[in-house]
């Protein structure tokens, strides 16, 4: 008996073999290779990616810090050996002590991030480490260790701004989270006002002309005897204070400025505190937190709203260590609410110095085919933006 077959049928279970036989092999390269087909926003195109793990550096002041992180947002591990108690006895950061410990620590830091990620060198697709803005002895340890790694094992290195691995955070936290939107970065060292247009384009839109925000906290708190560092400590006792007990001034520039002072913020607190000393009066540790905090955030919320509008973004980020700080982040989120828009900020572990933010960042940057060469050097006053 003769069976026979349509041609169009023939040809349609030709097909669908050839499809199923597409797909299993699809699904092998996938597994095989685990590669992502996605739209990579950073790209702006789809992309056939294998996943990228970056291993972060970061001792640019006294924090040695080390990270991997897959495909720039999941992170696998996030060492950080923290200074503060070293340093905690001369109420600041010493630069020299700083780097002698990174000296002793970088190493068996990296080799701790790399365990905790279940990962051996290999695994490592490129090494991203902080070059600037920092303490250039600090800087200078795990830029080495970065480069000497880069060089040894053949590894792509790409250069970190702090800062922008700060503003990175915020991609780990909020995987929703892209450019354009403006981030407030205030810390130990930076307090500036950022439009980011785009994951390696950054404006600064305004910044501070003489101290720190965190810098301020620090050195109110050192002169009303809280400790170091001051930020976590002001906010705590601010908690039990008044805000408005103390009239503390704030600091607006004409012509439309965005940038911020905090010294005479500073002077106007020393000289209260010196006055009631003189009279031989006690003053009230809770209140002048409150009042104090109080007046460097309404700064620092009044700024950022105003760059928000300026930009027409509908979404604002905190960044850096201050970004921590329980009244700015409430009181930010509240006005920011009124008028439509959307706060994010990292949990604290990740708004203070780590690694996971560089490698973050350095993921970024690699995307855009941003990569550095072995000269690299510590730029210890590197500018945002600059490359
Ligand atoms: P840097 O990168 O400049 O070294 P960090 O991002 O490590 O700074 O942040 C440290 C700074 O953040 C310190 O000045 C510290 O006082 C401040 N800080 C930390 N937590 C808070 C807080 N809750 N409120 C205000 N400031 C804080
Ligand atoms: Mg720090």
């Amino acid at each position: 008996m003769n069976i026979s077959i349509s041609p169009i049928y023939d040809m349609g279970h030709k097909a669908s073999c050839f499809l199923l036989c597409l797909f299993i092999n699809m699904i092998l390269i996938i597994g095989y290779n685990k590669v992502i087909i996605k739209y990579d926003q950073a790209m702006g195109r789809c992309v056939d990616l294998k996943d990228i793990n970056i291993l972060g550096i970061e001792t640019s002041c006294d924090e040695t810090s080390a990270s991997v992180v897959r495909n720039g947002r999941e992170v696998l591990s996030n060492v950080i050996s923290s200074q503060i108690s070293l340093h905690q006895k001369y109420g600041g950061v010493v630069p020299e002590i700083a780097s002698r410990k990174h000296v002793e620590l970088v190493m068996p830091v990296i080799n701790q991030a790399l365990e905790e990620a279940s990962m051996d060198i290999d695994g490592i697709d490129v090494i991203g480490v902080t070059y600037g803005p920092g303490l250039v002895g600090a800087l200078l340890v795990g830029l080495s260790a970065g480069k000497g790694m880069a060089f040894a094992l053949n590894k792509p290195l790409v250069g970190v701004h702090h800062i922008e691995g700060h503003i990175a955070a915020n991609y780990i936290e909020h995987k929703e989270l892209e450019p354009p939107f403006v981030c407030l970065v205030a810390s130990g060292g930076h307090s500036h006002i950022v439009f980011i247009e785009d994951y390696d384009k950054f404006d600064i839109m305004g910044q501070t002309r003489d101290d720190a925000a965190g810098e301020a906290f620090d050195k109110i708190a050192r002169a009303i005897g809280l400790g170091y560092p001051g930020g976590p400590l002001i906010d705590k006792a601010a908690a039990k204070g008044n805000s408005k007990a103390i009239e503390f001034p704030r600091v607006r520039f004409d012509g439309g400025s965005l940038d911020f002072s905090f010294s005479g913020l500073k002077t106007a607190v020393l000289n209260y505190l010196n006055n009631l000393e003189q009279k031989g009066e006690k003053y009230n540790i809770e209140d002048i937190s409150a009042s104090f905090q109080q007046a460097v955030v309404d700064v620092l919320v009044d700024n950022t709203l105003r760059a928000a509008k300026i930009r027409g973004v509908r979404n604002i980020a905190l960044a850096g260590g201050v970004a921590s700080n329980s009244c700015l982040r409430s009181l930010l989120k509240e006005r920011a609410s009124k008028e439509g828009l959307c706060v994010y900020y990292p949990k604290p572990v990740l708004c203070t110095d780590n690694a996971a933010m560089i490698a973050c960042a350095a993921y970024f940057q690699y995307m855009k085919g941003n990569i550095s060469d072995l000269n690299l050097n510590a730029v210890p006053g590197l500018r945002l933006g600059e490359r």
